[in-house]
């Protein structure tokens, strides 16, 4: 008997979506580092990453690195370090992104005890405001790195369309690719790896607008989902439906759209609002917001909707549906980044694979 709530995730979708994004930026001189932190590193599908020919495994936790630790795949971690962490950095990364001078230091420090070199990307703020160096302060940071024995500068990158959806353009990355210059000018170093962003950067190389010298994305919901994210286009000719989560009807019964009584706070401090529709056919599903966002979820009936969720509840309307539903019936959905983040870290959903 399958368990419930379960995602299903097709690992042949993954390799095949995979695969074409391998294929179109290689063809424009650019590597992939797929990015595996939205499914926790899990290592069937990272391996459909590597047989599609991902050149680098990328997480923000280290944590989820240390699951696929022996695929002979370099290893990136994409949050900044933290200080507490350094020592399983320097022995479980082979590549991390940095910003602080200090944290690079302790690193360079932990590497030379364990007789290691780190490669390090240092991020650089373009505008989008989360994690980045400020251009103006480049030169003092590599003037520092430079020094460092057991620390290597592999590149520069940039990180948009994450907090302030910022869009990747030919300024912002043609700004990354002059520091990159400077770089190579001033100190002669030559890097490896100029990082241009995610998902959000890829609509620029089906407009034929990438600057030449970016030679790196670093793609999750591309691969994952089949979904750019600069304007939320598909991905042409991939799969959008590489996972399905699966839930089970527990109730079933038609009840009034508005609730009865003085309306106060639902369970997450929130005053709901109701709109009148009448007597409506409902399904309680056995599935809530500890493990999924009950706004990333896409009904794969055409005709029903998500109306709430609780904690352990999902609650929908299905009296438009043409199926005639039952308790104990499964419900399939699609699933946005979000959701397929929060269904991934649940333990509560089973997690079964589709090999072809
Ligand atoms: C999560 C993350 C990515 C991947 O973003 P997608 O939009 O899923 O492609 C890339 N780079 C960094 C630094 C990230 O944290």
């Amino acid at each position: 008997m399958n368990r419930y709530p379960r995602v299903i995730i097709d690992l042949h979708k993954v390799e095949m979506n995979t695969k074409l994004l391998v294929e179109k930026c290689s063809s424009n001189n650019l590597s992939i580092m797929g990015v595996t932190k939205a499914f926790c590193a899990e290592p069937r599908v990272v391996e459909a990453m590597v047989r599609g020919g991902i050149s680098y495994i990328a997480d923000s936790r280290i944590d989820n690195i240390k699951k696929v630790a022996e695929y002979e795949v370099p290893k990136v971690l994409l949050r900044l370090p933290m200080k507490s962490e350094i020592e399983d950095l320097v022995r479980m990364v082979d590549i991390s992104l940095n910003s602080e001078i200090e944290t690079i230091r302790a690193i360079d420090v932990a590497a030379g005890k364990l007789e290691r070199v780190h490669k390090i990307i240092l991020m650089v703020e373009l505008g989008d405001l989360r994690e980045g160096i400020l251009p103006e302060d480049l030169r003092t940071v590599v003037d520092e790195v430079v020094k460092l024995d057991n620390i290597r500068l592999a590149g520069v990158g940039v990180n948009l369309t994450c907090y302030g959806g910022v869009i990747p353009s030919e300024d912002n990355l043609g700004e990354l690719l002059k520091l990159a210059e400077v770089i190579k000018k001033e100190y002669g170093i030559n890097l490896e790896i100029i990082s241009g962003g995610n998902s959000s950067s890829l609509y620029l190389i089906d407009e034929g607008r990438m600057p030449e010298g970016i030679n790196n994305l670093r793609l999750g919901e591309a691969i994952l989902l089949g979904r750019e994210t600069a304007y939320g286009e598909r991905v042409e000719g991939a799969s959008s439906d590489s996972y399905v989560l699966e839930a089970e009807i527990i109730e079933l019964k038609s009840k009034p759209s508005i609730p009865t009584g003085e309306i106060g706070m639902d369970a997450f401090g929130n005053k709901p609002q109701f709109e009148d529709r009448g007597v409506r056919r409902r399904a309680i599903l056995a599935v809530g917001r500890q493990d999924i966002d009950p706004d990333g979820l896409i009904p794969r009936d055409p005709n029903i909707t998500v109306i709430g969720a609780s904690s352990d509840h999902l609650i929908m309307d299905v009296e438009e549906s043409e199926n005639n539903y039952e308790i104990g019936d499964i419900l399939s959905f699609d699933l946005e980044y979000g959701a397929l983040l929060k269904a991934m870290t649940s333990n509560y959903i089973g997690k079964d694979f589709i090999e072809k």
